[in-house]
């Protein structure tokens, strides 16, 4: 690949992360195209570019974001370089990546091919055995028939969980604990699937119980140099969702930590893996680690890497993007040993849901909003303003709020200062509830694993 400067990226997104793009591309030299859809004619993205241009006109409000022929059409009249699918929308899919190339344009991202590789969960846990990492015990093929299910069953017990191969954001997922609850669930994800993402294919893990989720960023070039930035515990989830998120692990030896980051090399080094990219593991209560999937792009919990290690992910994915190696000078990474880290940095996502009523997110306008600021603190935010419309049309991700501090537990003081600090009317938000986790006695010892929340209902008062 030769290298090429980009003069102009386009962020095929919306919210926060299209804004962290074009900071990323601004500090670059790299000049910046949004696209909004009409229900975010009002968004702030819209305004953080140099270039804003409506797409989707009447079409759904997350088709908007999907609309490959429209996008690529005018990325060419923008005369971009390049795009940056963000995550979500069409990060993962690999006919955007293609048909961006086939145009022209630089896809911000691994190749179509790699992503086809990784993309798919069954696919990717054929690339982690290749790779001689440990998967979970699982079908290798997507189950179809209630006999071969019932075959795993009798292999592995119970308890079993359905996965969508398709699957993304903790949904299409589905835990048996019997034969009824199997034969049952196996029906039912695979409508599910299929109505969420196009691909009924289901396929059967082992449910591990009360697992922590810990995952390693990775960075590839594509000429087959690969680092690590170490891991990212992400295991206090809501419904298999992310809530909480820290760096580094508080549970695992160096030696532990040496072997995850080893094993998570070895899947991005099968495919010669180009882009930051996230390989996720489950560790059971004896300590191994299972590999669950990999996801091929950027990923919103980037930040608390980004703190711990001072390296700007966003960045270079758009240098090696640019064709660079890890080498050249603009990243600088010669070798592993050049990455280093210090400290501990914890991720609140800050959304627009009541915990009092089950989460539901709550819409409207903000009426006032004030944010916290001042040392250890970085703010990601979306839509945050006073006079914001809050719609129903997206994801209620509000603000990230990430702290950086020397020891885990100051980390977690001025995160729960910095909550403390916010000032959100209007709507309703999660940030009661996320201050009672950052200050809960397991969270500050590290010990919460994906159960966390639910054994804790007084985490929702
Ligand atoms: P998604 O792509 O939807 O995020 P993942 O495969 O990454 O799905 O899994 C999300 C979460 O679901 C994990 O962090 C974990 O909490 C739970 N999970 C997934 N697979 C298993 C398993 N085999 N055993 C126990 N929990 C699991």
């Amino acid at each position: 690949m030769d290298k090429r400067k980009f003069r102009k990226v386009m962020a095929a997104n919306r919210g926060e992360i299209a804004i962290r793009i074009f900071r990323a591309c601004t500090e670059l030299g790299i000049s910046t195209v949004a696209i909004y859809s009409e229900e975010d004619k009002l968004s702030l993205h819209r305004y953080k570019a140099d270039e804003a241009y409506l797409v989707g006109k009447g079409k759904a409000p997350i088709d908007a974001y999907l609309g490959i022929e429209e996008i690529i059409t005018l990325a060419l009249k923008a005369d971009v370089d390049a795009i940056h699918p963000g995550y979500g929308f069409l990060s993962e899919n690999p006919e955007f990546a293609e048909r961006c190339e086939a145009a022209g344009i630089a896809f911000i991202g691994p190749t179509a091919e790699m992503q086809r590789a990784l993309g798919d969960k069954v696919a990717a846990r054929k690339v982690a055995v290749a790779a001689g990492v440990a998967v979970v015990p699982g079908t290798e093929e997507p189950t179809e028939h209630e006999e071969e299910a019932l075959i795993f069953a009798k292999q592995h017990g119970y308890p079993i969980i359905i996965k969508a191969a398709a699957g993304g954001g903790g949904r299409g997922m589905r835990v048996a604990r019997n034969k009824k609850e199997l034969l049952e669930g196996l029906t039912s994800a695979r409508s599910e699937a299929k109505a969420a993402f196009g691909n009924p294919a289901v396929f059967l893990e082992r449910y591990i119980e009360n697992p922590k989720h810990i995952e390693v960023q990775v960075l590839g070039d594509g000429h087959g140099n690969l680092v690590h930035f170490f891991e990212r515990d992400c295991s206090i989830q809501r419904r298999h969702q992310k809530v909480v998120e820290f760096a580094p692990s508080l549970c695992l030896t160096e030696q532990q930590r040496s072997a995850i980051c080893a094993d998570a090399l070895k899947i991005a080094s099968q495919v010669s893996y180009r882009n930051a990219g996230t390989v996720e593991f489950l560790i059971d209560k004896e300590g191994s680690h299972y590999f669950i999937e990999m996801n091929p792009r950027i990923q919103v919990e980037h930040t608390v890497t980004e703190m711990i290690t001072g390296r700007n992910l966003v960045q270079a994915q758009i240098l090696v993007a640019e064709g660079h190696r890890l080498s050249d000078p603009e990243i600088g990474i010669t070798t592993q040993m050049d990455v280093s880290k210090r400290g501990y940095a914890i991720q609140c996502r800050i959304t627009t849901e009541d915990p009092t009523n089950n989460f539901a997110p709550d819409f409207g306008t903000i009426t006032t909003y004030r944010s916290s600021a001042g040392c250890g603190v970085r703010l990601d935010a979306g839509n945050a303003f006073t006079g914001s419309h809050i719609t129903p049309h997206y994801d209620s991700l509000l603000v990230k709020v990430s702290a950086w501090g020397l020891s885990f537990v100051e980390a977690a003081r001025i995160m729960n200062r910095s909550l403390q600090e916010f000032r959100v009317r209007g709507v309703k938000t999660n940030i009661p509830f996320l201050e009672n986790v950052v200050t809960h006695p397991v969270f500050l010892a590290g010990g919460c694993d994906t159960s966390f929340i639910d054994k804790h209902p007084e985490l929702l008062q």
